[in-house]
């Protein structure tokens, strides 16, 4: 039986992909293996987010080499797709795939044989119209689902569009499928994921549903104790998926909403769909609905014509907004964007400084939402991982909690009681009371 590894870099959708293809070499009778446990074939699937994608791409290479001399090592994903021949020449790899070529590869590499040339199989993103969906699997406390792909956005900072192609889904019908096969493994968590998921209902190019009428579908499986929306878009958070949410016992009250910049101006630089009104105004609407609900921020600082001045509008808006914490990004320039030919690039030195104060706000704002939760009872999802004794879960409204290991209560949802902050910032519970038989 040949064996094979993966190695995922990037984001939620890279995970939930990876397993997806893992599922298929299976199928096909190959051995899933650890990355060090000397596989045949290595796998890795790349991001072209993360900074230094290259590096990271060509330090994998260097130690999946290290680990298995002959082994057979595959590129894709969407650094794969952006960059195909640069990472052909990287020593090492024996081939590179595109958005289009990932979820073919077992045939398209024909049983792994070494050729004297990396193979290059990637085409033009724009001919990518197959929706491939899929969802992770781990260890049955939470699943990756994916719904979307691709995004019809043209962010003046993205290249995930390059990379992903255009906005295409899955069908309603095919996630509820998907969420009922997931419900039968007993995972309780479905985080629903996908490039921009608030576009969810393209297929075959064609507008055919809505998110909100996947929201409505998927609120009506059984078996699923939570499903979380992992980002969306304010213009596409309508109030009506918000409402629906607040009344749904399924829905948790965690919502991650991309804001990208505080001032007006720069949010029309970034081609960005709304304004910093429409994002303050979901804010508000889902706190009255639920003053418990928890909401992260993803923010750029140091984006090409961003003063002081307008830096500090973000800071002071971000600031007022009753939001719970932040995912700074510094700007950084990527090939092939309308960004990187924009007048008043920041200094990187600026930048820093700039992400530095956004994360410090970040964390009195985490520590805020932390401590008005203190008090209050909520159920905990808890996961496997064991650390010095201590296990962690998740509230459904995402404060991180820690435990004393009990196996019992893993991969279990149990209500608790949140009642201080630890040094290290997580949130401690009280001690379950435990009932001793006497004789
Ligand atoms: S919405 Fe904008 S940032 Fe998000 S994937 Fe699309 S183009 Fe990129």
């Amino acid at each position: 039986m040949r064996k094979v590894a993966f190695y995922t870099l990037g984001c939620k959708l890279n995970f939930s992909e990876t397993s997806t293809i893992g599922r298929m070499f299976e199928e096909k009778g190959y051995k899933k293996v650890e990355f060090s446990e000397t596989p045949d074939i290595f796998i890795i699937n790349t991001c072209s987010v993360t900074d230094n994608a290259d590096k990271k791409c060509a330090k994998v290479v260097r130690e999946a080499k290290k680990i298995s001399p002959n082994g057979y090592v595959a590129i894709i994903g969407c650094y794969a797709q952006l960059k195909p021949k640069e990472i052909s020449e990287l020593e090492g790899v024996d081939a590179v795939l595109g958005a289009a070529e990932k979820f073919r590869l077992i045939e398209l590499l024909d049983g792994f044989v070494k050729t004297e040339e990396p193979k290059v199989l990637a085409q033009e993103i724009k001919e990518t119209k197959d929706f491939i969906s899929g969802y992770s699997i781990n260890d049955r406390t939470r699943t990756f689902l994916k719904v979307q792909d691709g995004c019809n956005y043209q962010c003046t900072f993205c290249t995930i569009p390059l990379a992903r192609g255009k906005s295409r889904s899955d069908t309603i019908e095919h996630v509820i499928k998907n969420a009922q096969e997931i419900a039968a493994s007993e995972t309780k968590e479905v985080v629903l994921t996908g490039v921009n998921i608030g576009d969810f209902g393209i297929i075959n190019g064609k507008r055919e549903v809505r998110f909100f009428d996947l929201v409505k579908e998927l609120d009506k499986v059984e078996g699923i104790d939570r499903i979380r929306i992992s980002s969306i878009e304010p213009n596409l958070l309508s109030n009506e998926i918000i409402e629906f949410c607040a009344d749904s016992e399924r829905f948790v009250p965690h919502y991650h909403i991309p804001l990208q910049s505080g001032s007006d101006k720069l949010l029309q630089l970034m081609r960005r769909r709304y304004k910093r009104e429409v994002y303050s105004s979901r804010v508000e609407l889902i706190k009255k609905l639920n003053p418990n609900a928890c909401i992260g921020v993803d923010v750029i600082v140091g984006f090409p014509g961003e003063t002081e001045e307008d830096f500090l509008d973000t800071y002071y808006f971000l600031n007022e907004l009753d939001v719970s914490y932040f995912h700074v990004f510094t700007y950084s320039e990527r090939d092939n964007t309308e960004a990187v030919d924009m007048e008043g690039a920041v200094p990187m030195k600026e930048r820093n400084r700039r992400s530095k104060m956004l994360r410090g706000l970040s964390e009195k704002k985490k520590r805020a939402f932390y401590e008005s939760q203190l008090g209050n009872e909520y159920n905990v999802l808890f996961e496997h991982e064991i650390q010095d004794g201590y296990m962690y879960g998740f509230t459904d409204n995402y404060v991180r909690v820690r435990a004393k290991y009990d196996p019992m209560l893993v991969n279990e949802i149990k209500k608790v009681k949140l009642v201080s902050i630890n040094e290290e910032g997580t949130v401690e519970i009280e001690e379950p009371e435990y009932v001793y038989e006497t004789h």
